[in-house]
């Protein structure tokens, strides 16, 4: 017997950019409903002025994606570039690194630090 998989709606949906420059590849995941570009400013942590391009959600099993796609909030898209914004309005999801939570609560730690100080 093989296992049943969940519905396919439970699946993360992962795709793949490669730097054409540096070769350098990310893994991103949807977390919002929208639209991704097909090009992307190269992301390698060394500085590289390439542009990435879309694998077109194939990938190959076993990625763990460090990139997330998601819908900003009304208070995020405040503070948002000129184009950026209209790109969400058009029905764009933004790029950011995923951060753990370790990452997280170094965050939280320095912002409640900077609180205090300010009293
Ligand atoms: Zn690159």
């Amino acid at each position: 017997m093989s296992e049943v998989k969940d519905a396919d709606e439970a699946a993360p949906r992962l795709n793949l950019y490669q730097c054409k420059e540096c070769l350098h590849i990310i893994c991103t995941v949807d977390r919002d409903e929208g639209v991704t570009p097909f090009m992307l400013g190269c992301r390698a942590p060394s500085p590289c002025r390439g542009w990435m391009e879309s694998s077109f959600y194939r990938v190959f099993p076993g990625l763990k994606p460090t990139w997330e796609w998601y819908r900003p909030t009304d208070e995020e898209r405040a503070s948002l570039k000129p184009g950026e914004r209209e790109h969400v309005e058009r029905g764009g999801l933004l790029i950011r690194p995923i951060m753990t939570e370790k990452a997280k609560a170094q965050i939280a730690d320095a912002a409640k630090k900077a609180a205090w100080s300010r009293q």
